[in-house]
């Protein structure tokens, strides 16, 4: 018997997309990217993107408060169109509420997604309320606009590959959670549990870098930057080689991971729980796209890799010799064993 685990989260999605069939026309990208693009006619595209998060799977009250929860689901919904290069127009919620919780829990919940839409530019317009079992669920669907919208597709042998901010932040405050529970209240930490509950997506970074007509490729790496690189990879038809001792880690995160258990080598590659942006850039112009987000006050850019012929995704270790991963992500249907 074919389980789920079998096919994979990426298995699944391709059945889906086979049984949907062919979009309509105004849609010019359906299934497989980070947002549906909908060409309606005018000069911006329309981005719509739909994401998900459920209490105990994606965030855990005994950690975060619900405001938090529900502001950690929002920005990674809005990060969908970040990746995108694009503006984000308007939200609709969908909230599953524990069926004898409490109202003041549910109504701090709630407030998280009407505060952080409208913080970022998406004000909640609509959604549907629903009671179900004792967990919250939140599915956020945002509406966006972009000129010319990032795809998965378009990264060419020759680009360099940037990421925006630091990687491994959040994935290090929920070890701390898992392992060290007192320790992720300590004043060292605390950027640490900040990312986990208050990501950026970077949709101002989006908004500087998309202006400028010289990224070719980007995705958002919620699931880990291996393994969402090679979502690109295989869009583009295209290998991305990604430099280890190049990912910028926060040093707190470095800090804290003398406190934690071993980590696998590379681990700031396969940490999910990010928002950050993988981006393939023209290689002429990586100092100019740096130096534009240094001038904002932006996140930072950093330069980890290269894009070549092939296919796949490497690391690059200090030596120079390279190494590809099995899986190195999050797979909804294939969760780590350890
Ligand atoms: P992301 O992590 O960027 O949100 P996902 O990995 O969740 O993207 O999804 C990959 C692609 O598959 C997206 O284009 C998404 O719209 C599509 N997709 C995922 N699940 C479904 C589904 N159940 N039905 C239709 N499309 C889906
Ligand atoms: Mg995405």
């Amino acid at each position: 018997m074919e389980t789920l685990r079998d096919l994979g989260e990426f298995g699944v999605i391709a059945r889906v997309a086979q049984m949907a069939g062919a979009p309509p026309e105004a849609v010019s990208q359906g299934i497989g990217d980070d947002c549906v693009v909908l060409d309606l006619g005018g000069p911006e595209k329309l981005l719509a993107t739909t994401d998900a998060a459920l209490e105990t799977r994606h965030f855990d009250l005994a950690w975060m408060t619900p405001f938090e929860a529900a502001q950690r689901s929002v920005a990674g919904a809005l990060s969908d169109i970040a990746a995108m290069g694009g503006r984000p127009f308007i939200s609709l919620c969908t909230a599953m509420l524990p069926q004898s919780g409490e109202a003041r829990e549910a109504l701090e919940f709630l407030r998280g997604v009407a505060e952080t839409t409208r913080r970022y530019g998406a004000p909640l317009v609509g959604g549907d309320t629903i009671s179900g079992i004792n967990h919250y669920l939140i599915d956020l669907v945002v509406l966006g606009w972009a000129e010319r919208p990032w795809l998965r597709s378009g990264a060419h042998p020759g680009d360099r590959l940037l990421v925006t901010g630091s990687l491994g932040g959040a994935a290090t405050a929920v070890s701390l959670a898992l392992n060290e529970p007192a320790r992720l209240k300590e004043a060292r930490f605390s950027e640490l549990r900040r990312r986990l509950v208050d990501p950026t997506p970077r949709l101002a970074e989006a908004a500087v870098l998309a202006r400028t007509g010289f990224v070719h490729a980007a995705i958002d790496i919620s699931d880990g930057l291996y393994q969402d690189a090679g979502h690109i990879a295989r869009e583009s038809d295209v290998h991305l080689s990604l430099e280890a001792a190049r990912l910028p880690v926060p040093e707190a995160a470095l800090v804290a991971g003398e406190l934690l258990p071993p980590r696998a080598p590379w681990w700031p590659a396969t940490s999910g729980e990010e928002y950050e942006l993988l981006l393939a850039v023209d290689p002429d112009c990586v100092a100019l796209l740096t130096s534009l987000l240094q001038e904002g006050g932006l996140a930072p850019l950093t330069e980890i890799g290269t894009v070549r012929q092939g296919e796949g995704v490497s690391i690059v270790r200090e030596d120079g010799s390279e190494v590809e991963m099995e899986r190195g992500g999050w797979d909804h249907f294939r969760p780590p064993t350890t």
